[in-house]
C-alpha cells in the first residue's frame, strides 16, 4: 500500500460516500416502486383498497430510509450537526457501511477506497458534534507499526518507556501527549485496543491506523466518538509507518478543552 496523503484527499473520499449514498437512495426508491407496483396488480383483484394500504406502508418506510440518507448527505455537505448526527453515525456504522461496501464492490470500487471514505465520513460526523472533552478523558491510540521495527524498547503497555531517540514518530507523539496531559497507548491489535478502551474509559479517542484497523476500531468503539487518522506507509503495510502531526494537532485542538 502506498503512503496516504490526507487533507487534499479528504474531500474526494467524502464525495465518494455521498455518491454511494445517492446511488443507494435511487436503488431503494426504484425497488420500493417495483415492490409496490408488481403486487398491486394482483392486490387490486382481492380488494381495491389493498394497493393503497400497501403503498402507504411501503412509502412511509421508504420515506424514512431515504430521508435519513438525505439528512446524512446534508450533514456531510454542510459540516453541521443536523438534528441527529449521533444517531446517523450509528446508522452508518451498523447498517449503511456493510451495505455500501457491498454496493461499491458491485460497481467496482475497491475496499480500501471505501474504507477511506467511511473514515472521512465518520470523522465529519464526529466533528459535527463539536465535542470537547478534558485532556484526561481523551486517549490517543496508536498502532505498533509506528515504532521503528529495530527498536528494542518495549512500548506497548507504557509509551513512556521510549527514550525519545527521535528515530520514529513515537518520540514526538509521546511528547505531544505528555504536554497536553493526554493518555497515549500502543495497541498490537483489535483485542488489545478494546481492552485499553475498557480500562481507560475515554470520552474521546484519536486513533491512528490503516484503513482496515481504523474501520474495525471505529465500529467496535461505537458509540464512543473516534477520530480516525490514516498512517503513512512509505515502506508498505505494518512496517515503520509514520503520522501527520498537523492532523494530530488539529484533531486535538478541535476536541480537547484548553
Ligand atoms: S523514538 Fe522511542 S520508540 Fe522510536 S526508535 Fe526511538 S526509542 Fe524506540
Amino acid at each position: 500500500m502506498n503512503a496516504v496523503h490526507r487533507g487534499a484527499h479528504e474531500q474526494p473520499r467524502k464525495r465518494l460516500f455521498i455518491a454511494m449514498l445517492t446511488l443507494a437512495s435511487t436503488l431503494i426508491l426504484t425497488s420500493a416502486f417495483l415492490l409496490w407496483w408488481v403486487p398491486s396488480i394482483g392486490l387490486v383483484n382481492i380488494h381495491p383498497f389493498l394497493p393503497i394500504l400497501f403503498g402507504g406502508i411501503l412509502g412511509s418506510l421508504t420515506l424514512f430510509i431515504v430521508g435519513s440518507l438525505g439528512l446524512l448527505i446534508l450533514t456531510l455537505l454542510t459540516g453541521r450537526d443536523l438534528f441527529f448526527s449521533q444517531r446517523l453515525r450509528g446508522l452508518v456504522i451498523r447498517y449503511l457501511f456493510p451495505a455500501i461496501i457491498g454496493l461499491g464492490r458491485l460497481v467496482g470500487i475497491d475496499r480500501d477506497t471505501l474504507q477511506q471514505s467511511f473514515i472521512a465520513l465518520n470523522n465529519q460526523l464526529v466533528r459535527a458534534k463539536k465535542l470537547r472533552v478534558p485532556a484526561e478523558r481523551a486517549l490517543i491510540l496508536l498502532p505498533h507499526c509506528i515504532q521503528l521495527a529495530d527498536c528494542a524498547i518495549k512500548i506497548t503497555g507504557n509509551v513512556d518507556n521510549c527514550i525519545r531517540c527521535g528515530r520514529c514518530d513515537i518520540s514526538a507523539l509521546a511528547e505531544l501527549a505528555r504536554s497536553h496531559g493526554i493518555a497515549v497507548a500502543v495497541a498490537t491489535g483489535g483485542t488489545l485496543a478494546r481492552k485499553i478502551i475498557v480500562e481507560r474509559r475515554p470520552q474521546f479517542i484519536l486513533a491512528v491506523a490503516c484503513e482496515r484497523d481504523l474501520t474495525a476500531g471505529i465500529r467496535d468503539a461505537y458509540p464512543l466518538p473516534v477520530i480516525g487518522l490514516l498512517n503513512h506507509r512509505p515502506y508498505g503495510p505494518c512496517f515503520n509507518t509514520s503520522i501527520d502531526f498537523v492532523e494530530v494537532e488539529k484533531a486535538l485542538a478541535e476536541h480537547i478543552l484548553p
